[in-house]
């Protein structure tokens, strides 16, 4: 870099954008960031992605609101084709931070008082830190009232979190990624860590070269197959069948780690008996994957001395989800790969504080750290802590809550940083839900598809502008710094959300993110031994962490699960068909997800420049040979047809995509997937089958 690039500062944070928790250092000149250089943190050791590197500049995009906003009178809620988001005056006026605040509060107020608490809800959000997490869910819990209160897990992993926490008693990672490089065999399943987790990927590329046997389960391929012992494609939506096969060979050809079962877990006898029909030739039909290797897979991961499994939302984001990571833990049970080095359960975290959301309590059956609100001496231990009487009713998941709002039970929202009007399943719906609210107040940079439902807009903080911490896959927490100032009166989205708080009469005074950390360690064991002071020192404790100087826990589960007695249950599942099965009239699988340069919505990495240049239009991807047959080229225009609606969009060739199925992402709000996507729950989870919709394709002109 010239002198014309030089930096007048540099300022240590972490990347906002994946779970992988990427260290990273800002150099800003006049205020403003001008490149960005990867940090030699325990996830990354100095690397970054594309999104990392080039993500940077979305805070400065002139779509971003800078004045809070007020809905004008008689402008109908919902999304116009004309609106255009970089000068919103058009739909809402710009008004002072007290007349927007009053408001905001008011209108719940209101409907608190009118309706009682259960007409409020609240979608807290993966992308900004612990402490603004922790804030969120307590307003909605002693300010409105009620458990209403939820964020994107419940799109990514939910179900992969309630099978961790019925089976082993803990829903985060119990090994790193890092110790993939310790692993004799690594199964990745359900996920493209090249895609969206890149820097893990590299990790995943160094193990493979120093002889890490890699077994990739996946409907897709992917580029890090070329790194595989082993690719296997299955039939989408079989997993069940597949992964109850294995368990067949592991039981049948004694396999499984006797001493390790006797010692640690419960209820082997029943899964032995009920896998015992599931024979490689009884399921091959169904998971489309022959005897014989699936017999290999079983045998090279149980007698492997390490193993691990890694998995992503091609697993979690099913109506069987939460089957599906409980068959992964009996995989990992059965054969002892758990609690050493080189072992362990790794759903891959997708946003960069997904963890950290999750475990402060952003969901709406547990208090933070997964404390059951159900449970009368959690609710008392909180109600002490907060000095506010709790709901003892656990509270309503995303989808849920747009039900709720459809059948008039849910009549006002707080949104702080999500964009449910792009990221729900079946978006005609959720925007009819969100239209129909009687008060919505949402909280972000920029008028996104769900503040042009909002009735007032609250400019937010985007990251580099505030300090706070964030919790990786790695449970690795890591401390984010303010590199630039907030343009015009955008405001701290802890600042934002006191203030709400003070207008519900909640008596709150942070000065800074550090005191709300403070008031956390009280409620939040697994922050034992880890302090701002420490964070400020040391950038990145692992949680649980046993003292002051020990850096926390890579691996954990030597011993003892968390469980009542210790022990480790397995839970036998038994397979199911997708929601939604092909057939005539729609006979092709959509499954949707993301993109290298993009992230989720879209909301920020759009509005970076370098990634909107290197992917700046809607896409859908399919096998060459489903090209030939609908007689389209790369580049020409496909129509995507569900029983919910239709999109066009661009289409390209992708070698690793199945016959008889098309992928799209869902960061293109001109053609935005999730009108397509099925809202069918998993029951546990309660995730939406995003993976996996019936769909009919048609070549359509260019538009
Ligand atoms: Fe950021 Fe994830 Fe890329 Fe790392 S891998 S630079 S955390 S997006």
């Amino acid at each position: 870099h010239g002198d014309s690039r030089a930096a007048d500062r540099k300022v240590d944070s972490v990347c906002p954008y994946c779970g992988v928790g990427c260290q990273l250092t800002y150099h800003v000149k006049d205020d403003r960031i001008l490149f960005v250089e990867g940090r030699d943190g325990p996830s990354n050791q100095n690397r970054l992605c594309v999104k990392g590197r080039f993500g940077f500049d979305y805070p400065n995009h002139p779509a971003r609101i800078t004045r809070p906003l007020i809905r004008k009178a008689g402008v109908p809620k919902g999304l116009d084709p004309a609106f255009d988001p970089a000068a919103p005056l058009t739909h809402f006026r710009e008004a002072s931070w007290d007349e927007a605040l009053d408001m905001a509060a008011d209108g719940l107020k209101r409907l608190k008082v009118e309706h009682g608490p259960a007409a409020l809800a609240g979608f807290g959000s993966a992308k900004c830190t612990n402490e603004e997490a922790w804030l969120f869910q307590k307003l909605v819990r002693t300010g409105f009232g009620t458990n209403n209160v939820d964020h994107c897990t419940r799109l990514c992993h939910a179900s992969s979190v309630a099978a961790l926490m019925e089976c082993i008693g803990s829903g985060a990672v119990t090994a790193s990624f890092m110790q993939a490089e310790k692993a004799d065999v690594v199964i990745l399943t359900g996920c493209n860590p090249a895609i969206n987790h890149p820097v893990a990927a590299t990790f995943f590329k160094q193990a493979a070269k120093r002889g890490t046997r890699f077994i990739i389960i996946d409907p897709r391929g992917q580029s890090l197959d070329a790194y595989a012992h082993l690719s296997v494609r299955f039939t989408p939506g079989s997993d069940v069948s597949l992964f109850n096969a294995l368990l067949n060979v592991i039981v049948t050809e004694g396999l499984f780690d006797e001493a390790y079962v006797a010692q640690h877990t419960e209820g082997f006898e029943a899964l032995k008996a009920h896998v015992a029909p599931m024979t490689p030739e009884a399921m091959s039909g169904a998971c489309g994957v022959d005897p014989a290797t699936i017999r290999e897979v079983a045998r090279v991961y149980a007698t492997a001395e390490r193993a691990m499994i890694f998995w992503g939302m091609g697993i979690s984001q099913h109506t069987h989800g939460t089957d599906n990571a409980r068959c992964l833990i009996s995989l990992a049970l059965a054969c002892g790969q758990i609690g050493r080095p080189g072992t362990g359960l790794h759903p891959l975290r997708g946003q960069n504080n997904v963890q950290g959301a999750s475990d402060a309590g952003l969901i709406p059956m547990v208090l933070p750290d997964y404390q059951p609100v159900a449970d009368a001496q959690v609710r008392a231990a909180f109600e002490e802590l907060w000095n506010t009487p709790l709901d003892d009713q656990p509270g309503l998941t995303v989808v849920e809550i747009m039900h709720a709002i459809h059948d008039g039970t849910i009549k006002g929202m707080y949104i702080q940083g999500e964009n449910p009007a792009m990221s729900d399943p079946d978006l005609a719906h959720a925007r009819s839900a969100l239209a129909q609210l009687e008060h919505l107040v949402v909280q972000d940079l920029f008028v996104t598809e769900t503040a042009q439902f909002a009735d007032v807009i609250l400019p937010a903080s985007a990251w580099p502008e505030k300090d706070g911490t964030v919790t990786n896959t790695n449970r690795q927490v890591q401390l984010g710094r303010a590199a630039v100032p907030m343009p015009g009166e955008a405001r701290t989205d802890w600042w934002i959300i006191q203030e709400i708080a003070r207008r519900f009469d909640l008596d709150w005074h942070y000065d800074h993110p550090r005191d709300v950390f403070a008031e956390m360690k009280q409620g939040m064991p697994s922050l034992d031994h880890i302090s701002w002071e420490r964070l400020e020192r040391e950038a990145s404790v692992t949680y649980p962490c046993p003292a002051d100087d020990e850096p926390g826990a890579d691996v954990v589960f030597s011993d003892a699960f968390h469980t009542e007695s210790g022990r480790a249950s397995f839970s036998p599942t038994l397979p199911l068909p997708p929601d939604e099965p092909i057939d005539a009239e729609y006979p092709v699988v959509l499954t949707t997800g993301r993109q290298l340069e993009h992230w989720h919505t879209g909301s920020m990495t759009r509005r970076a420049q370098v990634l909107d240049d290197l992917e700046p239009e809607a896409v859908a991807t399919l096998a060459p040979a489903e090209m030939r047959r609908l007689g389209v080229e790369p580049g020409s225009a496909l129509t995507i047809t569900t029983r919910r609606g239709s999109i066009t969009l661009s289409v390209r060739t992708d070698p690793g995509m199945p016959e008889g199925m098309v992928f799209v992402p869902f960061c293109y709000a001109e053609a935005a997937a999730n009108i397509l996507t099925n809202p069918a729950l998993d029951p546990f989870g309660k995730i939406p089958e995003f993976k996996y919709a019936a769909c009919r394709l048609s070549a359509a002109k260019a538009s």
